[in-house]
């Protein structure tokens, strides 16, 4: 049997473990769905504290061309609230932070393998099998594999037969909740509005949120 740990899942959380493990000199896979890196519903707002995990993982998140985020305006009806952040946070979108995360992995000596989905895992033995479809240019492939340790980084998407747990005491209203996030190309006049900032109106039942992204855009998401 190999000594690999496997990660099911490359998003940030599947990425850092597989940064931090292999940086310890310790064999690891990930194993992503997709085949590249790809836009997820995100807000794409990096706290402070996100920053100084990222940075720990080796990411630079200014050379990535992120925007730093120094103000902030809340808006709830006709009230505002406008101020300074007491530190810098930054803003990337996620298609970006994930690929550069998998990169980082990849080159602290982690198996990459994306287009690779667990179909199915299960207890043999004393170990875990992971069953595997793989997506490529030329078709797909199932393959099993085994290892001692898996991590289970797949985020909100079930794997058949790991259903996660939901709060006993969360309401059915809880589970109503629905996500959205669009980029826009603002005119140079509209830019003007966010240099630097992040603004978050709020309504009964949610909240949207807009801030700079890379390159000039704007990340609008519910
Ligand atoms: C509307 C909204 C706004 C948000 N805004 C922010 C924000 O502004 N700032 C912030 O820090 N956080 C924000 N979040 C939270 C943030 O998106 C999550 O915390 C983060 O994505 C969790 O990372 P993860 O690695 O656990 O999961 P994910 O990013 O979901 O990654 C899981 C990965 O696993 C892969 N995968 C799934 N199943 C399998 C499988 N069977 N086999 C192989 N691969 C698989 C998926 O393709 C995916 O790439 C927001 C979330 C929502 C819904």
């Amino acid at each position: 049997m190999s000594d690999e740990t496997i990660i099911i899942g490359g998003g940030p959380a599947g990425s850092a473990a597989a940064i931090k493990l292999a940086k310890q000199g310790m064999p690891v896979r990930l194993l992503e769905r997709k085949l590249r890196p790809h836009h997820k519903v995100c807000g794409e707002f990096i706290s402070y504290e996100a920053a100084q995990y990222l940075d720990e993982l080796g990411l630079d998140l200014a050379a990535l061309g992120a925007e730093p985020i120094r103000h902030a305006r809340f808006y709830n009806g006709e009230s505002e609230l406008i101020f300074n952040l007491p530190f810098t946070a930054w803003s990337l979108s996620r298609c970006k932070l994930d690929s550069a995360l998998l990169e980082q992995a990849a080159s602290a000596g982690a198996k990459v393998e994306l287009g690779t989905t667990v179909r199915h895992l299960s207890r043999a033995g004393d170990e875990w099998a992971l069953f595997t479809r793989n997506r490529s240019s030329t078709g797909q492939t199932g393959t099993e594999l085994s290892a001692n340790t898996v991590f289970l980084a797949n985020g909100k998407h079930e794997l058949r037969g790991w259903k996660r747990r939901t709060h006993a005491s969360r309401q059915p209203s809880h589970h109503n909740v629905i996500g959205l996030k669009m980029h826009f190309s603002p005119s140079a006049l509209q830019q003007v509005a966010w240099p630097g900032t992040v603004e978050i109106h709020l309504f009964k039942g949610g909240y949207a949120g807009l801030e700079p992204i890379e390159k000039g855009g704007i990340n609008l998401s519910f």
